[in-house]
């Protein structure tokens, strides 16, 4: 009796494993640019004028990097210059002088893009007034190189290039030499707006070191097997409706839980993400439930930091790495708190960083 209702939920419990992966894909790769609709994006920049550091000079510089990019695209992107995002839709340009409102210490800038089922809907960029530790002012040249990276980030390239040439490169040196896009960079742009591209795109976004969404994805994918194994408990096992046609709070939690794999299908993260923990919060001892919670969870931090936000892919970490450790197998735990070590050493927190390295040396990572 228990093996044959375990066999009747294991397909529904496999595609939620598939399902993440096309979810995940749906927006990092094929939708990680600005869809034809929201086209000309329009661009706020808001005044640095109360800054201190700021010169009206560096909003002439961004302006131009927007331009450059847009000449680059070859008419693919253009951009509309605002003094007010309707609805929140397009990018917003800030400066700060407050390196410690960045929350990756790596960059003299920073892009948090925000996207949704069809696209980036929003993107926001913050720029330093002052300059890196290494130079003494903050000169028109290397203004213009972090401008010119950040609002790359802005229109989609996640990836960082390998090319110490190209602006897309991981590191800004802190050198006043001029500057431009360069080949490597019109290509990333052109891969970020090209449908032919976008399985490659996303495959190779785990060689940046940002990227390390796509070797979680991997990983779990590669597991998502094991993750459909109900537990011995036979608390999995349990059919949606009861004889009596009342739902009893566990069944509706398998209910919700196979509603959350529909709508990952279709791309609808955020009502996944509810279903799946109005699911948790009825069943808390459900194994599929709890493990595919997890997996969400891990994903959407993935999501976040090809997103470029820190702060929301280490919240998504934590609370996957909580989950997968009581539901699912050790390999996944690691592979989350992997991903959740080089998302706390980009956002600088070292010392949090090493705390999650000694903990895989004890799950007997090398
Ligand atoms: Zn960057």
């Amino acid at each position: 009796m228990k093996r044959l209702l375990t066999s009747l939920l294991l397909p529904s419990s496999l595609a939620i494993g598939l399902s993440f992966l096309s979810g995940y894909s749906a927006v990092a790769a094929d939708h990680f640019n600005w869809p034809k609709s929201r086209l000309p994006i329009p661009v706020c920049i808001v005044s640095g004028k109360s800054v201190p550091g700021y010169r009206p000079q560096l909003e002439s510089i961004l302006k131009q990097a927007f331009d450059d990019w847009m000449i680059a695209s070859a008419g693919k992107i253009q951009f509309v210059f605002v003094d007010k995002l309707d609805g929140g839709q397009g990018i917003t340009c800030q400066w700060t002088n407050d390196r410690a409102k960045l929350t990756s210490t790596v960059e003299d800038g920073e892009t948090i893009v925000v996207p949704d089922a069809e696209g980036i809907t929003s993107a926001k960029i913050l720029l330093l007034t002052v300059p890196p530790k290494a130079m003494a002012t903050l000169t028109d040249n290397y203004a213009r190189r972090v401008a010119l990276h950040e609002v790359g980030h802005a229109l989609g390239i996640a990836k960082h290039s390998s090319s110490a040439s190209d602006i897309m490169f991981g590191t800004i040196y802190p050198e006043d030499k001029a500057c431009a896009l360069t080949e490597g960079d019109t290509a990333a742009l052109a891969s970020a707006y090209s449908p032919a591209d976008k399985a490659s795109t996303a495959s190779t976004a785990g060689a940046s070191g940002v990227g390390t969404a796509s070797d979680l994805l991997g990983g779990q994918a590669a597991d998502a097997e094991k993750i459909s194994t109900p537990s011995a408990s036979g608390s999995n096992a349990l059919p949606t409706t009861s004889k009596s046609g009342t739902e009893t709070p566990a069944m509706r939690g398998l209910r919700l839980n196979n509603e959350a794999a529909e709508a990952m299908n279709t791309g609808k993260f955020d009502l996944a993400v509810s279903k799946l923990e109005e699911a948790y919060k009825l069943a808390p001892d459900n194994q599929l439930v709890g493990a595919n919670l997890g997996m969400l969870y891990s994903n959407l931090s993935g999501v976040a930091m090809m997103s470029r936000n820190l702060p929301l892919a280490e919240t998504y970490s934590k609370k996957a790495a909580t989950l997968i450790e009581k539901f699912s197998t050790k390999a996944n735990l690691m592979l989350v708190l992997r991903g959740q070590g080089a998302i706390l050493h980009m956002a600088g927190k070292e010392a949090e960083a090493l705390k999650v390295e000694a903990r895989l040396k004890t799950l007997g990572a090398k």
